[in-house]
């Protein structure tokens, strides 16, 4: 069935529901309070927010499309992390933002073709221009909510930390966050925390290759504890390649909590180990957060981070169901206990799931 024959009115979503017909409304104030609220099974939370996908499908390969990973899975908003940049970012609004029923927005790449040239987008900086990037997200700053780089040596090749430095360069100047890329190094993990401030992201925080955000002696890096001191923020990402359990596991019980937890979701890991965002906040959930915790970081959180709208609501139901999930490294998990997206309220309709 096609989104648009599955859309519903709300008053039919309160007649299939059996909910009374003031449901709705309780659930608009309660969003503006900021709380969840939940009976004992179904939870009721503001728009859930996907901080890291790709949903630019005419992007090399990988893009999903926005409304697949979005509104399908529950997810009201997506971002897209940098599979756009200056050049093609035109395309992106035609082909992904105005299509789609999911509100779409993007960290828009340095690199110039975002990530169509796929590997090693920051290996000749002749083709940055940090003056387009900026010129770009400021006539787009409806949907540009940040700049994206991606700090590993399959981007950056042999030029070290520079490509990023000029996202950031192009971040200040657009006034807008810095959305990096963490993985097998160069640049080191250190030298791209030192350039990022209060409000920037780091995304694959908690993934299980050398140098990341534990120490070998199992303390968390000193670059890491001071960068969220002076409020850089930390993404989940999970991805084909980003998600250990026993690091996140590891970080949970240290109190290190993900600031946001999203997919990194794309056309390689949609039917694993990845699968939507409800999948991973339950892998959150799981490794020890909260159930309230884990779903902030998935909805008020991200959409405070981005400054949007909140746009509806998504109603989760939990169940006791036993399931079985894998992280990025092939590492699996089962525990008791998960929710499943029923309901995505957006502009007034309901779409059940
Ligand atoms: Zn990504």
């Amino acid at each position: 069935m096609s989104l648009i024959e599955k859309q519903l009115q709300v008053q039919e979503f309160v007649a299939i529901s059996g909910q009374k017909d003031n449901t709705i409304s309780v659930f608009i104030q309660s969003d503006q309070q900021d709380k969840l609220i939940g009976t004992e099974n179904l939870w009721a939370v503001p728009g859930l927010v996907d901080i890291h996908t790709h949903v630019f499908p005419g992007c090399a390969a990988i893009g999903s499309s926005a409304d697949t990973v979005g509104v399908s899975t529950g997810v009201s908003a997506v971002v897209d992390a940098g599979s756009s940049g200056w050049q093609n970012f035109e395309r992106f609004l035609a082909e992904s933002v105005h299509p789609s029923v999911t509100n779409v927005y993007a960290f828009l790449n340095i690199s110039p073709d975002g990530l169509v040239s796929e590997k090693g987008e920051l290996a000749d900086l002749r083709r940055i221009s940090v003056a387009k990037t900026v010129e770009c997200a400021r006539r787009h700053s409806r949907y540009i909510k940040g700049i994206k780089a991606r700090a590993s040596v399959s981007a950056t090749v042999d030029t070290g930390i520079a490509g990023i430095e000029l996202a950031k360069e192009a971040a200040m100047k657009a006034e807008l966050p810095l959305m990096v890329h963490v993985g097998n190094g160069p640049p080191a993990f250190d030298e791209v925390l030192d350039l990022l401030g209060e409000g920037d992201i780091v995304t694959h925080c908690f993934h299980g290759k050398p140098g990341g955000i534990f120490l070998e002696d199992g303390s968390i890096r000193p670059q890491v504890v001071a960068a969220r001191e002076r409020g850089v923020l930390f993404d989940v990402g999970h991805g084909s390649a980003s998600l250990n359990f026993s690091v996140a596991k590891q970080a949970i019980q240290a109190g290190f909590y993900p600031d946001t937890i999203s997919t990194d979701i794309y056309e390689g890991n949609i039917n694993g180990p990845v699968f939507d965002l409800v999948t991973t906040v339950n892998k959150f959930i799981g490794l020890g957060m909260s159930k309230s915790e884990a779903l902030l970081s998935c909805s008020v959180v991200p959409a405070q981070i981005l400054g949007i709208p909140r746009a509806g609501f998504t109603l989760l139901e939990w169940t006791d169901r036993l399931g079985k999930y894998f992280d990025s490294d092939g590492n699996a998990v089962s525990f008791r206990g998960a929710f499943s997206a029923k309901y995505v309220i957006l502009d007034g309709l309901v779409f059940p799931l």
